[in-house]
C-alpha cells in the first residue's frame, strides 16, 4: 500500500477516549483496572497500525473502515485487556508423562510442603531467630541438621540452585587455582549450565584430563601440580557414555585427594536420597553413598529426584562448608522462607523412606508401574468418551514417560496414555487451545493424536482435565 493510502486508513483508526467510552469497554471497567485497559487500547492501535501497514488487514466490504476498525479496537482491547488482568503464571496440566519438566516448573511439592509453604506466608517465622536463646539464628539450621542426618555429612548449606551451588563451592575452594575435570564429565545442562562456563565464572581455572570416553586415576594424578586445589567429579546426569569407557569414580578420586592432600568435590545433579533401583529404575548413586565414599563436598538440586522446591543443597566436611558459609557470594545465593520451608517438609518425608515414596510426588509418579497406571487411564477415557464422545475419538495407549530435569537419561518408565483424536479440529489446533485453557493442558503430539500421559496427572485434576477437554472441544473447528 503506498504511503499516504495507509496514512488515510491510520487516521480510521477511532481516538483512544471515544474506544474507551464504548459501552463494552464502560462495562468492562468494573472488572479490570483502568491502567490495564488504557494498555490494551494502545496495543489494539498498535496491531492495526502494524497490519495496515504490513498489508496484513482484510477490510471487509459493506462496511465502512472506520465503523470496521472501530469494532475492531473495542474487540481487541476486550481481549487484550482481559488477558493482562488474569494471571500470566497459570496453571498447567501436566500430561507429557514427563515428570520433572523444568519447563513446567520440576517438582511438584508434597502435601506437607505445600503446607510449610502457606504458612510461611501467613504470618511471620523464626527465620533468622533462635527461640531458645531469643538471640540471631541461622535460616540454614531448620533443614541443616536434617540434612546432616540423612546423608552422613558433616556439614550443610542451601543455595538458590545447584547451579549456584557449584559456583559457590568452586569460587570458595578453587578461585584463582585449578582444579581438575575428566574431559567426559563437561556437560550442559538444560542449555544454560556449563562446567567449563560455570568455573570460568568461579575464576577457577579448568585443567580437563582423559579422553571423552575413558579417563584413569592416572590422568588426575599426572595433571597435578602445586597450582591444583580441587579435583572435580561431575554426575553426567543427563546422558551415557556406552560401550568402551572408563571413569574414575569417587572413591578412586578420594584416595587421591588423600594422597595429594586435596578435596574432592562431586556434582551430583539430581541427587537422590532413595536408591534409585527400589523404585524400578536405573541405579544411581545416592547423597549418602557419595558422602560414604568421602568426598568432601556434594553438590545436588532440590527439585530434581529430591522432589523439593528449587535449591542446592551442599553437604560435606565442616571446614569446606564453613568456608562457604563466610563466602559473600552465599548472601547473593541465599534461599526465601518458601524454600527453607518447603525444604524442611520434604527432608522430614525422608525421615521414613518407605513413607516418601508414596508422599513425595516425585518419587510416587516415578514408582508408578504400567498397571497401576491402568485404572486412572481407563477411568479418563471412559469420563472423556462421556463428556465429548462426539466430538473426538479416545482410546487407550501404551506409551513410555521420561524422568526430565536431566535426571535418569536412559530410564523409560512404561506407562499409559489416553489417545486423542479430534474429528473436527486438527490435532496441532487442538494442542494451541489447550494451551489457553484455564488451566492449560499439555500433552504429547503423536502423528493424528494427542498424547495424555496419566503418570503426571495429578489426582485433584482428573475432572478439571475432562471439563476443559469437553468445553475445547465442543468449540469447534472456527476460530
Ligand atoms: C541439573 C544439574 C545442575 C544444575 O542444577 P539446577 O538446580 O538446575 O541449577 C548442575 N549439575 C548437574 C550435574 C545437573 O544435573
Amino acid at each position: 500500500m503506498p504511503d499516504k493510502d495507509y496514512n488515510r486508513l491510520y487516521r480510521q483508526i477511532p481516538p483512544v477516549d471515544e474506544v474507551l467510552n464504548k459501552p463494552a469497554l464502560a462495562s468492562l471497567a468494573q472488572e479490570v483496572p483502568r491502567t490495564l485497559i488504557l494498555s490494551a487500547v494502545r496495543e489494539a492501535a498498535a496491531q492495526l497500525r502494524d497490519e495496515i501497514k504490513s498489508g496484513k488487514l482484510v477490510l471487509p466490504s459493506g462496511i465502512e473502515p472506520r465503523d470496521f476498525l472501530t469494532v475492531e479496537m473495542v474487540n481487541r482491547t476486550t481481549t487484550l485487556a482481559v488477558r493482562g488482568n488474569s494471571p500470566n503464571l497459570r496453571r498447567v496440566l501436566n500430561l507429557t508423562g514427563v515428570v520433572l519438566h523444568t519447563n513446567l516448573g520440576r517438582a511438584v511439592l508434597s502435601n506437607n510442603a505445600r503446607l510449610a509453604i502457606n504458612q510461611a506466608a501467613s504470618g511471620y517465622s523464626n527465620l533468622e531467630l533462635d527461640l531458645q536463646t531469643g538471640k540471631r539464628g541461622s535460616r540454614y539450621a531448620p533443614v541443616e541438621g536434617l540434612l546432616t542426618t540423612l546423608t552422613g555429612a558433616e556439614a550443610a548449606l542451601v543455595v538458590n540452585n545447584n547451579a549456584a551451588a557449584v559456583l559457590l563451592a568452586l569460587g570458595t575452594l578453587a578461585k584463582g587455582h585449578e582444579v581438575i575435570v575428566s574431559r567426559g564429565q563437561l556437560v550442559e545442562i538444560g542449555g544454560s549450565f556449563r562446567i567449563p562456563e560455570v568455573m570460568a565464572q568461579s575464576g577457577a581455572r579448568l585443567v580437563e584430563v582423559g579422553a571423552t570416553n575413558k579417563t584413569h586415576p592416572y590422568d588426575y594424578q599426572n595433571a597435578i601440580t602445586n597450582e591444583t586445589a580441587l579435583l572435580l567429579h561431575v554426575h553426567t546426569s543427563n546422558y551415557r557414555i556406552v560401550g568402551f569407557t572408563r571413569e574414575t569414580n569417587i572413591a578412586e578420586l578420594v584416595a587421591i585427594g588423600r594422597e595429594f592432600n586435596l578435596p574432592v568435590m562431586s556434582d551430583l545433579g539430581s541427587g537422590s536420597l532413595v536408591n534409585t533401583g527400589k523404585l524400578d529404575l536405573p541405579v544411581e548413586p545416592t547423597v549418602q553413598e557419595v558422602v560414604g565414599d568421602g568426598a568432601d563436598v556434594v553438590t545436588f538440586s532440590g527439585d530434581k529426584l529430591l522432589g523439593g522446591p528449587q535449591a542446592g543443597i551442599i553437604v560435606g566436611k565442616r571446614k569446606y562448608l564453613d568456608r562457604m558459609k563466610k563466602n559473600q557470594l552465599t548472601r547473593a545465593l541465599r534461599i526465601d522462607k518458601f524454600t527453607v520451608s518447603a525444604l524442611e517438609a520434604t527432608l522430614r518425608e525422608y525421615l521414613n523412606p518407605a513413607e516418601a515414596r508414596h508422599n513425595v510426588p516425585t518419587l510416587a509418579m516415578l514408582a508408578a508401574r504400567r498397571n497401576e497406571l491402568a485404572p486412572v487411564a481407563d477411568r479418563l477415557c471412559e469420563k472423556l468418551t462421556t463428556a465429548a464422545g462426539e466430538q473426538a475419538q479416545f482410546s487407550i495407549m501404551e506409551i513410555d514417560s521420561a524422568v526430565g530435569g536431566g535426571a535418569l537419561p536412559t530410564a523409560d518408565l512404561p506407562s499409559l496414555a489416553v489417545a486423542v483424536l479430534p474429528r473436527s479440529l486438527t490435532v496441532t489446533q487442538l494442542a494451541a487451545r489447550l494451551r489457553d485453557t484455564e488451566p492449560a493442558v499439555l500433552g504429547r503430539l503423536q502423528d493424528d493424536a494427542l498424547l495424555l500421559d496419566v503418570r503426571t496427572l495429578q489426582p485433584t485434576e482428573e475432572d478439571p482435565l475432562v471439563q476443559v477437554l469437553a468445553q475445547t472441544l465442543a468449540g469447534g473447528a472456527i476460530g
